[in-house]
């Protein structure tokens, strides 16, 4: 396939990176790119565009404020910085969209707020809402409040499950990297950027290890990460540079960058929120068998399954993989992980009987079911 121009797209996310909104060798905020990034995000909002912005920083900026020596921090210092510093990047977001008369709203989440269906509809409403007043939500990860075990660390996840959370049609990743290469660009001179991922493949996947940017946060590996949550969930996905001003009217304009593009049919909302779900609590190992009915639209059944790893309750997400452990789908499953044990491998009927229930014992209904695309290698 190849490559969409920026004007199909009506709702749109962009997710900034740290080191693009603060120059960490002088300490200071990179205002005039901030000027030419809000001067394309207001154009794109005035041509009818519905704009979200996922921007990193509130640690980074804390530090900078706080004079705080360079190296790591420990949890309770960075969740301290990045009180001091959210409040700042909020107000950088607010003064430099104010020019084009438009509100920035913050939104700042924890993982459970994406994870669990009551507050991922919630935050969603709200989501919504802010678009309809016309407004630019402003979105960070809650980084005062969330511990190691709670976080997702790296904004380009947390961007791909805001852009799936929203129903936008594109996320823009702009990195300090212009996008996905072949090999290690510093390295090698010969490495090439490819310009269109028709889909996220081992291959693709193997690129990410070896072309990863050592500036960059997340690296490469988050950011194919997040394009598999986006484009299993009907999102496309760029990642662009964003260390050149007006980044997004370089894209507009055919710039560099690497597209991952989606498959036509965007899934139901129900199965974006299964697919996008990064903490699946448990796996099912299932047989061949098992592996072609899935592919054919149908349920799991308990017969199907021969291992099952993990701790999970009933509505759980738990990994699917078939009998060579690579991953087949994702799906909320019917029974606890205790229960999920006593069936596996019997028959449904045998299954209903071991449990004392009547009907189908479908291991994972099909409506709770996203099959991810075959691997392609
Ligand atoms: N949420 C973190 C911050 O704002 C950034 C995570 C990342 O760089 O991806 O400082």
């Amino acid at each position: 396939m190849t490559a969409p121009k920026l004007s199909d797209f009506r709702r749109i996310v962009v997710k900034v990176g740290s080191s693009l909104l603060v120059d960490a060798a002088a300490g200071s905020v990179r205002e005039a790119w901030l000027e030419s990034l809000a001067a394309d995000l207001a154009k794109l909002h005035a041509g009818r565009r519905d704009i979200l912005v996922v921007s990193s920083g509130s640690i980074a900026l804390g530090r900078s404020r706080l004079r705080l020596p360079r190296g790591p921090l420990k949890l309770e210092e960075s969740q301290a910085a990045a009180a001091v510093g959210q409040i700042a990047l909020a107000r950088l977001w607010s003064k430099a969209l104010a020019q084009y008369n438009i509100d920035a709203g913050q939104i700042l989440v924890t993982l459970q707020d994406t994870e669990e269906r009551r507050r991922y509809l919630n935050a969603r409403s709200t989501i919504a809402k802010l678009l309809e007043w016309r407004t630019i939500p402003v979105i960070n990860e809650n980084d005062t409040v969330a511990t190691n075990e709670i976080r997702y660390g790296d904004n380009d996840r947390l961007a791909a499950r805001v852009a799936t959370m929203a129903s936008a049609d594109l996320l823009i990743l702009l990195s300090d990297i212009d996008g996905l290469y072949d090999a290690p660009p510093g390295a090698n001179p010969d490495a090439r950027l490819i310009p269109v991922v028709d889909t996220v493949t081992a291959a693709i996947e193997g690129m990410a290890g070896v072309a990863a940017s050592e500036l960059s946060r997340g690296g490469m590996t988050t950011k194919i990460e997040a394009a598999k949550i986006a484009t299993t969930a009907g999102t496309h996905m760029l990642i662009a540079s964003g260390q050149i001003d007006h980044p997004l009217r370089s894209i507009a304009e055919g710039g560099r960058c690497t597209w991952f593009l989606t498959p036509a049919n965007p899934v139901t909302a129900r199965k974006r929120w299964i697919a996008g779900s990064l903490e699946p609590r448990g796996t099912l190992v299932i047989d061949a068998g098992a592996v072609a009915a899935l592919r054919a639209g149908k349920s799991l059944l308990p017969a199907g399954v021969v291992r099952v790893d993990g701790r999970f309750a009933r509505g759980d997400a738990v990994l699917v993989r078939g009998p060579d452990l690579h991953e087949v789908g994702r799906g909320l499953i019917a029974y606890d992980a205790e229960d999920a044990e006593r069936i596996k491998g019997r028959t449904s009927a045998d299954a209903s009987r071991v449990l004392g229930i009547r009907g189908r014992a479908e291991m994972i209904h099909r409506d709770d079911l996203v099959i991810g695309a075959a691997p392609a290698d």
